[in-house]
C-alpha cells in the first residue's frame, strides 16, 4: 500500500463563470489524487488523498493553475488523520450550507477588462468604470445579500440593451456580472466645484498633475491624494498641507516595468503585487533608483509600493490626450491625519479640498470604506501590515468547534474589527484612529453594515481593557454583554486564530502601549497562553515612561527616564544626559522632578518607548512626527551596521558610517557599565 496523506483544502474565489469543480478534477486526475470536490457556496472544499508529493503538487496546480478568469483569494490547508479511504476522484453536487456568507472583497481590474478599455474599437474603450465577472469592486458597493445589482450601488445605473445582453447570455465574460456598465450606462466622473465631467474631467485631472499640482481622487473604497511622486516640489507641498513631515508616502506605479527600475522585487513580491487584490508592498528602494524624490519616504531604505487597481488610476497614467504623465504617483489615503478614509464628495469638500488643487470623483456610491492593504515580507515570506482592501472580509476558518456569534470591536488606534460566528471569524476593513470622533462614528456605521451584510446579529461583544478607550465605549453602548480581553492577549489570540492553532503556545506580543490586567501600560510581553487565558511569564523590563502624551512622541524624555532609573542618582543621570545631548540641563531637572513626584509618571513596560528611548539615547532620533519613527530609524541604523559589518569582515576595516552611534554607545557601555 502507498504511504498517503489527506488534506482538506478550502478554496474562496470569486466565483465568476469559470467552474471550478471540473478544473480541480483534472488536476486530481493528472496527479493520481483520490478524494472530492464539493462546492460549499462560499468556497469550494477539497479532500485530497494520496503520497505527499502528489498532493502538494495537486495543491500548487489549484493555486498556480486555476480555472480561466477565476480569482483565487484564499486557499487554507489542514491536514486529516486518520481520513476515510477514497478508491476515486469525485465530484460531489452542491449541499447549500446554510449560514454560512461569503461577501467577496473588492477585485483588482482584471488582463481582459484592461485589454478592452485601451482598445480602440471596444465599446468600454477608456470605460472608467469596466468590471467583468471576475473584477471590480464588491464589498464597498453592497447594501446586502444576495448579491445582485438591486442591492448594489448600481442599481442607479439601469443596464443599457447592449450590457443587458452581455449579461444574460452565459456565453459572455460579463454573464451575472452585477456591477456590468458603459460608457452609455454607467456612472461618470466628475470633478467636485467645476464643470468638467468625464473626458474632461480625467483629462485636467492629468494635466494639473503633471504641472506639479495635487489631486483627489475617488477609487474603489475611498478617496486617494495624489501628485507626481518625481517631484520633489509637489510632495513636498502635500507634506506641508497634510502636516506630514517625515511619514512615508505610498506610491502608485504605472506598471510594473516602473516597479523594477526603482526597487528589487522577488518572484513571489511579483505575484502579489500584480495579483487580484493589489495590495501596497514594502519593498526595498534599488541603490541607483533616482525616479522617487527623496520626500517620498525620507531616510528609508523601502518605498510602499502599489499597481493600478481601478480603471480609473489606469486611465490618469495612460490616456488618449497626448499628456505625459510620470510613472510614479503618490496615492496616500484621502483623509486628514487620525479621520477615517473620505468616502463621498461632501466629506472630500470638508476635509480635502485644502489639500489640493481639483477633486476627481464619480457618482457610483461607497457603501463601505476600504482602505489600501499594506504588506510586507520576511524571509521571503508576506506578512499582512494592514488587512484591508482586497482582503477584508475573507475569514479565517478555525477548526476549533464554537458556535455562537460574537463582535470583537478592535483596538483604539489602527481600529479594524472582527465579527465572529462559529468557527469563522471575519475581519473588516480598517477603521483608523478612534481618537478621532469621526472615526468612532464610522466604527459605528461600519459595524451596523457587516452585520447586515454577514446576517448576524451577536450575542455577545468583546473589548479592550482601557477604562477611556472610545471603542470601549462603543461597544459597551451596544447592550449586549462585554467581555474584556486584555490587549496583548487580544493579540496573541489573533495570531493563533490566524494560524488555525488552539493549544497552548508562548505568545510573543511586542507593541506600543495597551492595558495591563494591573494598571500599568503593558507592552513588551509574553504571555503562556490558551483559548481559556494567559499567564504574564515575562516582560521588557518595567519603567518609568514620565511625561504623559508627550513621552510617546519625544523619545528623549523615556531616554532621561531610562537613564535616571538606571543609575538611581540624580546627578550621575544629568551628566551622563548632558554628555548625550539629550536635552538641556532644564529639561532633564524637570524629568527627574516629575519621576521622584510621579506626576506625569507611569510604570510601563512599552516596547515601542523602550526602542524610542534607546533611539534617542543612540542620537538617531530625539523626537517622533509619527508613531514608530525613531524605532524604525533606529532599525534602518541597525540593519546598516549589520550590512557594514559583515562588508568590514569580507575587505579590509572600512570606516563605520556612523560614529557618533558608536561614540554614544561607548558613553553609555563605560558610564553605565550596563545595568
Ligand atoms: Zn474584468
Ligand atoms: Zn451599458
Amino acid at each position: 500500500m502507498r504511504e498517503e496523506i489527506t488534506r482538506q483544502i478550502r478554496v474562496v474565489w470569486n466565483r465568476g463563470r469559470g467552474r471550478f469543480r471540473p478544473t480541480v478534477s483534472r488536476h486530481a486526475a493528472a496527479r493520481g489524487i483520490h478524494g472530492n470536490v464539493c462546492n460549499k457556496g462560499p468556497y469550494v472544499e477539497i479532500y485530497a488523498q494520496g503520497p505527499e508529493e502528489a498532493v502538494s503538487g495537486f495543491i500548487s496546480d489549484i493555486e498556480n493553475r486555476p480555472p480561466k478568469r477565476a480569482a483565487i483569494l484564499k486557499i487554507n490547508v489542514e491536514n486529516i488523520e486518520n481520513s476515510e479511504r477514497y478508491t476515486q476522484f469525485d465530484i460531489i453536487e452542491s449541499e447549500k450550507t446554510k449560514g454560512e456568507i461569503f461577501v467577496s472583497p473588492d477585485i483588482a481590474i482584471c488582463e481582459e477588462c484592461k485589454e478592452e478599455m485601451f482598445d480602440p474599437k471596444n465599446r468600454r474603450y477608456l470605460h472608467p468604470f469596466i468590471n467583468c465577472t471576475c473584477c471590480g469592486p464588491r464589498l464597498t458597493i453592497l447594501d446586502s445579500l444576495p448579491y445582485d445589482r438591486e442591492r448594489t450601488s448600481m442599481k442607479e445605473f439601469p443596464m443599457c440593451p447592449d450590457c443587458a445582453k452581455e449579461y444574460n447570455a452565459p456565453a459572455t465574460r460579463r454573464y451575472d456580472a452585477q456591477p456590468v456598465c458603459c460608457n452609455e450606462c454607467g456612472p461618470e466622473v466628475y470633478l467636485i466645484g467645476r464643470e468638467e465631467r468625464g473626458r474632461e474631467a480625467i483629462t485636467y485631472a492629468r494635466k494639473t498633475i503633471a504641472g506639479g499640482g495635487i489631486v483627489a481622487i475617488k477609487g474603489i473604497g475611498g478617496f486617494h491624494l495624489c501628485c507626481d511622486a518625481s517631484n520633489e516640489t509637489a510632495v513636498r507641498k502635500l507634506r506641508q498641507l497634510k502636516r506630514r513631515p517625515m511619514k512615508p508616502f505610498a506610491v502608485m506605479a504605472k506598471n510594473l516595468e516602473a516597479v523594477r527600475k526603482e526597487c528589487e522585487v522577488s518572484a513571489e513580491q511579483t505575484r502579489i503585487l500584480d495579483g487580484h487584490q493589489k495590495p501596497i508592498l514594502l519593498l526595498d528602494k534599488k541603490k541607483e533608483a533616482k525616479i522617487l524624490c527623496p520626500s517620498v519616504a525620507p531616510g528609508n531604505p523601502k518605498v510602499g509600493v502599489m499597481l493600478p487597481y481601478a480603471p480609473v488610476q489606469l486611465l490618469i497614467f495612460r490616456y488618449d490626450d497626448g499628456i505625459k504623465m510620470p510613472e510614479f504617483l503618490v496615492m496616500t489615503s484621502g483623509n486628514t491625519s487620525g479621520a477615517p478614509i473620505c468616502r463621498d464628495d461632501r466629506e472630500a469638500e470638508a476635509e480635502l479640498s485644502g489639500f489640493c488643487d481639483c477633486m476627481l470623483s464619480h457618482d457610483r456610491k461607497i457603501r463601505i470604506r476600504a482602505d489600501d492593504s499594506v504588506m510586507d515580507f520576511y524571509e521571503n515570506k508576506p506578512y499582512m501590515i494592514r488587512r484591508s482592501r482586497g482582503y477584508a472580509p475573507l475569514p479565517f476558518m478555525v477548526s476549533t468547534p464554537y458556535r455562537g456569534q460574537v463582535l470583537a470591536i478592535g483596538g483604539e488606534l489602527k481600529n479594524s474589527f472582527c465579527i465572529g460566528v462559529d468557527n469563522r471569524f471575519y475581519p473588516s476593513p480598517y477603521v483608523g484612529d478612534l481618537e478621532d470622533l469621526r472615526t468612532v462614528k464610522a466604527l459605528r456605521e461600519t459595524v451596523g453594515r457587516m452585520e447586515t451584510l454577514l446576517e448576524v446579529e451577536p450575542e455577545i461583544v468583546c473589548c479592550d481593557m482601557h477604562p477611556k478607550y472610545n471603542s470601549v465605549m462603543v461597544a459597551e453602548e451596544l447592550g449586549l454583554p462585554v467581555v474584556k480581553v486584555q490587549h496583548h492577549y487580544a493579540h496573541i489570540l489573533s495570531c493563533m486564530a490566524e494560524n488555525d492553532c488552539a493549544e497552548q503556545v508562548i505568545g510573543v506580543s511586542f507593541d506600543g502601549t495597551g492595558y495591563g490586567t494591573d494598571g500599568t501600560i503593558w507592552g513588551g510581553e509574553i504571555l503562556l497562553s490558551d483559548l481559556d487565558g494567559f499567564t504574564r511569564v515575562g516582560s521588557v523590563m518595567p519603567f518609568l515612561q514620565v511625561g504623559g502624551d508627550a513621552s510617546s512622541k519625544e523619545g528623549w524624555r523615556i531616554a532621561v527616564s531610562l537613564i535616571y532609573g538606571m543609575t538611581g542618582d540624580r546627578k550621575k543621570a544629568a551628566e551622563i544626559t548632558e554628555k548625550l545631548e539629550l536635552c538641556t540641563k532644564q529639561e532633564a531637572n524637570v524629568q527627574f522632578t516629575m519621576a521622584d513626584r510621579k506626576i506625569n509618571a507611569v510604570i510601563s513596560t512599552s516596547a515601542g518607548r523602550l526602542f524610542d528611548g534607546v533611539s534617542a539615547m543612540l542620537g538617531i532620533r530625539r523626537k517622533s512626527t509619527f508613531e514608530g519613527e525613531a524605532s524604525m530609524a533606529l532599525e534602518f541604523a541597525a540593519e546598516e551596521y549589520r550590512e557594514t559589518m559583515l562588508e568590514k569582515s569580507k575587505h579590509k576595516f572600512r570606516k563605520l558610517k556612523n560614529m557618533v552611534t558608536i561614540k554614544r554607545i561607548q558613553i553609555l557601555s563605560i558610564e553605565m557599565k550596563i545595568c
